[in-house]
């Protein structure tokens, strides 16, 4: 089922916790909504769901207005964080528990429980208590339990947030192949870049009640379209720099700025991975220091005239060949965003 969310607004007192907020997801999309916390996300998820009420704008489900429908009647599975497992009841208990709700009988709720057990990789838990089990197996059965009654929408709102990171690694497999094979429109909360892009199909940035951006991994990482997106995906070196003839002068080190108007402020942002350097006596910059990260390598260096630059290259890169601190190095940026400053 499609999701159209149009002009949502919704203010707590004064507060204004979402402003103006449109936007549209495609029946079996799975869709991220990531952003700082506090920007909105789970007031807009829970608006979607019912258990909210906007100040104005209006939810549609398959261009059905879903305004006044009671989050009963919209046919949507949730998985949240604090939404804990029933504890006086059993793995099977909990899966069955929304389709008991609906009057299915027992024939039917263990041929839909055994259908989820073994989609969700819990065969031989079902008589086990929540507490018998590990944070990633209680959270599997959170997501069995949602999907069980057959919802036409599934919301998670940060429902891995709450395990360690190896288990969180495997929940997003989790979801991803669920997804795969179940296709049932979805959006999940993070404010963990890693997991929204590793995870959805689309990824939706939300911050200070604003969608700031909407679209594919890709888009997003490499044509942020506001410095607030630039900023907040992935590590970058952010520096403020008049544009001469296209050109933003970092100190000494030039940076290729189109779009900027010629003698003004912009603010440039430069990716860990978007440049380049190699050793060089007449360079433009010094070797601070190096560090290994597992498989990569940062490394910190001063432009003259400008301050630190990081970046980050895969251990073996042979760009890192004679780099050690003290030693003199030529920058070439292979690419920036520039944004006018202000
Ligand atoms: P996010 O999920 O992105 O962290 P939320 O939607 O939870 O953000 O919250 C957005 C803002 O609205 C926050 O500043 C939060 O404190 C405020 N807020 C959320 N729910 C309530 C509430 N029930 N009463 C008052 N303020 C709230
Ligand atoms: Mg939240």
């Amino acid at each position: 089922m499609g999701i159209r969310v149009s002009h949502l607004t919704k203010h707590f007192g004064s507060f204004l916790a979402v402003d103006d907020v449109s936007l549209e997801i495609p029946s079996g999309d799975l869709v991220a909504f990531l952003g700082p916390s506090g920007g909105g996300k789970s007031t807009i998820l829970r608006i979607i769901a019912g258990l909210e009420t906007a100040d104005s704008g209006s939810v549609f489900f398959d261009e059905e207005n879903a305004d006044h429908l009671h989050a009963r009647a919209r046919g949507v599975g949730f998985v949240f964080q604090h939404y804990a497992l029933f504890r006086h009841m059993t793995v099977m208990q909990n899966i069955a528990f929304g389709l008991r709700v609906r009057g299915a009988n027992h024939t039917q709720q263990t041929a839909r429980v055994q259908e989820l057990l073994a989609l969700m990789g819990l065969r031989g838990l079902e008589e086990r208590y929540p507490s018998q089990l590990s944070g990633g197996q209680r959270q599997r059965v959170a997501l069995a339990r949602a999907l069980a009654p057959e919802p036409k929408v599934l919301l998670l709102d940060e429902p891995f947030g709450a395990v360690d990171a190896k288990v969180r690694e495997d929940l997003r497999h989790w979801l991803r192949r669920l997804h795969d094979e179940v296709h049932l429109t979805s959006i999940f909360v993070t404010h963990d870049q890693e997991e929204a892009f590793s995870v959805a199909d689309r990824v939706i940035i939300i911050n200070k009640g604003r969608v700031e951006q909407a679209g594919s991994p890709e888009e997003i990482l490499d044509q942020p379209t506001t410095e607030f997106v630039a900023r907040f995906i992935g590590e970058a070196n952010v520096y403020q720099a008049t544009v001469q003839n296209g050109i933003a002068h970092v100190g000494a080190l030039p940076v290729s700025a189109p779009g900027i108007t010629d003698g003004t402020q912009a603010t440039l942002v430069i990716r860990l991975y978007d440049l380049k350097f190699w050793r060089d006596d007449n360079g433009m910059a010094t070797v601070v220091r190096t560090m290994t990260l597992g498989d990569r390598i940062k490394v910190e260096a001063t432009i003259d005239g400008a301050g630190t630059i990081f970046s980050q290259f895969p251990r073996r890169s042979s760009l890192l060949k004679g780099i050690e601190p003290g030693v003199r190095i030529h920058i070439e940026v292979t690419m920036a965003r520039a944004y006018p400053s202000g």
